[in-house]
């Protein structure tokens, strides 16, 4: 069955964040044939338009203002609500990051419909769009269907595979004029964490640190190691509430949730709080002075040793590829 498919491309700092695409290739299968329409809100976003062309929109709807140049849950509610008043979708797509997050459950109020969140994929089967979605901190999966009325999901960063990027799709760019007002909250700047490299929830290797690395210089080698593989740091809340380094590293049940291709676990035991946050990334390589750790558990590969050894010797041998 044909359907027409919203998806909301996510921007910051001016670029479109991964996971539009990711939400445009859910948004493909989705539609069987139908049709994908983004959505993109800001102030100045026209110029990203072509790119979700390019990852598989066939059309692209822009509400810009510059209230809605940082995210806003008012300013944003009303852009997205006037887009889906004009397109009428189907169904919906957004990313499952702290945007999505914050904006799915308002919209889903508004619209009167079920939210499946947190998907890391999606297919048709039987004519149902079924999702799948980890429940009870990533120990199992759930597939689940909506049944009545518009189909709404989020989908979890780094698990559906965007599709290739094709300079040669074309699509039509429209803007819609929306009155963005009775805002109760407006952002006036974002201040950067200035030792914020690689977005953690997007990263395709993550170099994390546990309490083993003693120190927040202790994390110096594992940063050196993560800028030779182009990846980020994250850490255990072991590591952050030893003030090693800062909460927005922590990785698990309290902290990020996120899927890399590879994730090095430096002196981390594995405590399943810990394990609920990264046990779904698709290599595990696990560095740790105890070979009953438990993170040797879930770990593809395992180096049992000292991390301030074993650490900078994997640097240098990456430095040479
Ligand atoms: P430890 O358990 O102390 O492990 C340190 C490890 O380092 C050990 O295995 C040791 O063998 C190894 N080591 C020491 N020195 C070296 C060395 N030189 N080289 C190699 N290895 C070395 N934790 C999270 O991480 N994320 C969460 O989101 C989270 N949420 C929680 C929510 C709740 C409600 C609760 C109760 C707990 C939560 N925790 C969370 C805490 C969790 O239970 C663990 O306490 C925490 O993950 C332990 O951190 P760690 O592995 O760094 O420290």
């Amino acid at each position: 069955m044909a359907r027409k498919v919203f998806v909301l491309g996510e921007i910051r700092d001016q670029f479109l964040r991964n996971v539009s695409f990711e939400a445009l290739a859910a948004g493909k299968i989705i539609s069987e044939g139908g049709e994908v329409v983004a959505g993109l809100i800001g102030e100045n976003v026209r110029t990203l338009a072509n790119d979700m062309i390019y990852y598989g929109a066939d059309r692209v709807v822009i509400v810009e203002d510059e209230k809605l140049k940082y995210y806003s849950p008012d300013g944003y509610s009303q852009a997205v609500m006037a887009i889906i008043d004009s397109e009428k979708p189907d169904a919906i797509i957004f990313g499952h990051t702290a945007l999505g997050k914050d904006l799915s459950p308002k919209i889903a109020a508004k619209l009167n419909a079920g939210l499946i969140s947190d998907a890391t994929a999606v297919e048709i089967v039987g004519g149902n769009v079924v999702f799948t979605r980890p429940i009870y901190s990533g120990k199992a999966f759930e597939k689940k269907i909506i049944t009545d009325g518009i189909i709404f999901a989020t989908v979890r960063p780094n698990n559906i595979p965007p599709l290739e990027k094709n300079e040669s799709r074309s699509g039509e760019v429209a803007s819609i004029s929306v009155e963005i007002k009775d805002l109760r909250t407006i952002v006036r700047e974002v201040v950067q964490n200035a030792a914020e490299g690689v977005d953690l929830s997007e990263a395709k290797v993550i170099v994390a640190g546990g309490r083993g690395v003693k120190s927040a210089e202790g994390f110096e080698p594992l940063k050196e190691l993560a800028s030779v593989l182009g990846g980020a740091v994250g850490a255990s809340r072991g590591a952050c509430d030893a003030n090693y380094c800062d909460y927005s590293l922590q990785i698990g049940q309290t902290g990020k949730v996120v899927t890399p291709d590879l994730y090095i676990a430096c002196g981390i035991s594995g405590a399943i709080q810990h394990l609920a946050g990264m046990s779904n990334s698709k290599v595990i390589v696990a560095i740790n002075k105890d070979p009953e750790a438990n993170i040797f558990n879930v770990a593809d590969y395992g180096i049992v040793g000292d991390l301030f050894e074993v650490v900078p010797m994997l640097t240098e041998e990456f430095k040479k590829l």
